[in-house]
């Protein structure tokens, strides 16, 4: 927390103090945390973070908050895991699955709200706020549980009953917005200016997005301090993909890890890609779409982060792809059925995005290439119950053989 100078405009470079808030006043750019890196660098080393907690507070020298008020769920620090049959299947020497779906309330948002919650009560907000497009209201509503603070939590109308189900019972006032994510944002900015709340990823954005760098961090760490040549990520609003690779730069500057090479690739669902469409196109800014898709956590029209994005697909010599909606579940199969990790239509997209970047050739046998797996299966489970096909028996040895020779059989 004494590592932070300011916040500062992306666009014009003003500097504001460290308040509530997300655009500059002056050109409504976002606005960024700004740490004094020789002030960190004096107090961070290896030995110091590998010593530190098995979660994301082992970074606290490079997040805006201080740690000793956590808001504490156990968030981050998941497996980083070496990857066999799928990396067999694709052809790949050296693939590894970062398996951030077994966070404390089952996808990586529980990074961002650990930082966000923490700031939101150390600025003495007593509410807690969000625009979900699910796995949001989970953390959001499972941190101000555990701060025991009030929480409100706002969702498109036809969200998966699982997510939904996944906040709720934490306590918050749940609004389902009938409309899409666009417009859940839309009203949650308005009631952000009635309302002295934290809204998590509207006036505490620049510190929930913080968060994110940690999936950079400990990929880095988990590899020996190694950077990988290839990270592949979902995006939504943009947000994770433009802070790993923050991150990556940061562990560089202070010379933790070597030089960053990582090629950065974008992956996002056919029916709502937008970063993906621009990038295609070789334009600089996105042109905001009608979500319809399947993997509903990643269902932004207007992605805030899209232009930044495409700046790190650049800066990185990375790509970005889409994943056709038929595609999807498959994807969610192959990496159950290689890996045996069962992850969320988001999750999904990023299967179908490798393979076709192995495919392309972006992604060379002997690159070290790492994925990352962001929520949990079990929140959009309906999208592979086509799996479902016990074989039924009476309760005996005989009905089991019977069957068993039938289908084998068969
Ligand atoms: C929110 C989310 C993302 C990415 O969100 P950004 O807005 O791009 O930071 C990725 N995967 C899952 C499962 C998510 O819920
Ligand atoms: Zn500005």
């Amino acid at each position: 927390m004494a590592n932070v100078v300011c916040l500062r405009c992306r666009e014009c470079k003003r500097e504001f103090p460290v308040e509530p808030g997300n655009v500059c006043d002056f050109c409504f750019g976002p606005l960024e945390v700004v740490y004094d890196y020789s002030a960190i660098k004096k107090i961070i080393s290896r030995e110091k973070i590998e010593a530190g907690p098995f979660n994301l507070w082992r970074y606290q020298d490079l997040l805006p908050v201080d740690a000793a008020n956590a808001i504490d769920i156990n968030a981050g620090f998941t497996p980083l895991i070496r990857s066999k049959g799928l990396a067999e299947y694709l052809g790949l020497k050296e693939l590894y699955i970062k398996n951030d779906s077994v966070n404390p309330s089952y996808s990586f948002k529980d990074r961002v709200v650990a930082v966000a919650s923490t700031k939101a009560i150390e600025f003495g907000f007593d509410t807690l706020a969000c625009a979900s497009t699910g796995n949001l209201a989970c953390s959001v509503a499972a941190h101000a549980a555990r701060a025991g603070v009030k929480s409100f939590v706002f969702i498109p109308h036809d969200l998966e009953k699982e997510k939904v189900v996944g906040a709720a019972v934490y306590g918050p006032t749940l609004i389902a917005v009938r409309g899409s994510y666009d417009d859940v944002n839309r009203v949650c900015s308005e009631v952000a200016d009635q309302h002295h709340w934290a809204f998590v990823n509207i006036n505490m954005r620049p510190f929930y997005s913080e968060g994110s760098k940690t999936l950079g961090y400990e990929v880095v760490e988990q590899l020996g301090w190694r950077i990988p040549d290839h990270a592949v990520v979902p995006a939504a609003s943009g947000s994770l993909f433009v802070k790993i690779w923050k991150g990556l730069h940061e562990l560089n500057q202070l010379d933790l890890a070597g030089d960053v090479k990582t090629k950065m690739h974008l992956v996002q669902a056919e029916g709502c890609s937008p970063i993906v469409q621009a990038y295609q196109s070789g334009v600089t800014h996105v042109k905001p779409t009608k979500p319809n898709t399947v993997a509903k956590s990643l269902g932004i029209g207007n992605p805030a982060d899209g232009f930044y994005s495409l700046q790190v697909m650049k800066n990185s010599k990375g790509s970005a792809v889409s994943a056709p909606e038929d595609e999807i579940a498959e994807g969610m199969k192959l990496l159950a059925q290689t890996e045996g990790i069962f992850t969320e239509t988001a999750g999904g997209v990023v299967i179908s995005g490798l393979r076709k970047l192995v495919r392309d050739g972006r992604i060379k046998p002997d690159d070290c290439t790492v994925v990352y797996i962001t929520g949990n299966g079990y929140k959009t489970h309906q999208v592979v119950e086509d799996v479902v096909n016990p074989i039924e028996i009476a309760p005996s040895i005989d009905a089991f053989e019977e069957a068993l020779a039938t289908r084998v059989g068969v």
